[in-house]
């Protein structure tokens, strides 16, 4: 199994509670250029971060054991030792209830967040031991966001707000634009990209937050309750845009309470109070069953 070159095999968690081993070579610094990182020459084994879509065989995420623990009294555990893998091209979602550790989950994915405990990898290279600076050059590089509340920039027009990552993901200058049009085309609002957020319905608000996800060609999309927001014939059409974008191999995760919107998903895990299980069609059916019947169903158990 490949790794980041400059990472030992050490348990992620933070803050380290063991002594550092000692490093034999100096950890290479990755500087980002245009649309690249440029590798160290020390470095032999090319790394996935630096391409948009890897041709590797590995999983694209695999978590092993991960705990994420928030300290105070009591200590919360958001999850629990969870293992997981996500090859590329895969349609997750993952279904909970409120406070069950779905957005923990999503940050943690997202690199927004570290484990406590654990391990996380992503095309193989393992993420504990990468600098603040490295996380921030993978989340550009390879991950798109979409959350509920949209998070646009209520004083940049619809264009700017597409173009603003690709300036972090390195994307050459000339080539933003182009993308930036294309993946406004892509969500159906090329006719609003002067605009603002603020004048748009929340459906297209949502959509602009895909096309600027995208923009960049990440890897991964991550979303945390994109239909939150939405009424249900919006939602359906942000859901559908979501398996175009499956369907031309982009690895999608979406995190909802919604089992319908979970169900759009071709795998669907469930988490429950940090912990978290593969769900089947017939889990599903049977979660809104007993929501309804539960102390008969405790029952027949
Ligand atoms: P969900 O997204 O499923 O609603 P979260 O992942 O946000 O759930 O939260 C899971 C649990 O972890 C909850 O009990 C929540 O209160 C707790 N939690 C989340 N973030 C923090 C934090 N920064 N500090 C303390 N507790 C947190
Ligand atoms: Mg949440």
């Amino acid at each position: 199994m490949s790794k980041w070159p400059f990472a030992g095999h050490r348990h992620q968690s933070e803050p380290q509670p063991a002594p550092q081993p000692i490093v034999t070579q100096p950890e290479p610094a990755l500087e980002i250029v245009e649309n690249e990182l440029i590798l160290p020459s020390s470095v032999e084994e090319p790394l996935g971060i630096s391409k948009p879509r890897s041709e590797s065989n590995l999983p694209l995420i695999e978590l092993r054991d991960v705990t994420r623990s928030f300290p105070g009294d009591p200590e919360v555990q958001a999850l629990k030792g969870v293992s997981l893998k996500v090859d590329k091209g895969e349609y997750v979602s993952i279904v909970g209830h409120s406070g069950s550790g779905k957005s923990t989950m999503l940050n943690i994915l997202g690199l927004l967040d570290r484990p406590t405990v654990g391990e996380y990898r992503i095309d193989g290279h393992l993420t504990g031991s990468l600098s603040e600076a490295e996380r921030a050059a993978v989340r550009a590089l390879r991950i798109g966001f979409v959350f509920q509340a949209f998070h646009l920039m209520p004083r940049r027009s619809v264009l700017n707000n597409v173009l603003m990552p690709m300036a972090y993901a390195g994307v050459p200058r000339a080539e933003r634009q182009e993308r930036a049009v294309e993946a406004l085309e892509r969500v159906g609002l090329s006719h609003r990209m002067n605009f603002l957020p603020g004048t748009l319905s929340g459906g297209e608000r949502q959509r602009v937050a895909i096309a600027r996800a995208v923009a960049t060609r990440p890897s991964l999309l991550l979303a945390d309750e994109p239909t939150g927001n939405l009424d249900q014939a919006t939602a359906n059409s942000v859901m559908d845009l979501f398996d175009e974008l499956n369907d031309d191999g982009l690895t999608l995760m979406v995190i909802t309470h919604d089992n319908e919107v979970a169900n759009r998903a071709r795998r669907t895990l469930r988490i429950n109070d940090g912990r978290l299980t593969e769900a089947t069609a017939l889990d599903l059916d049977l979660s809104a069953f007993e929501a309804e019947f539960s102390p008969e169903l405790e029952v027949a158990e």
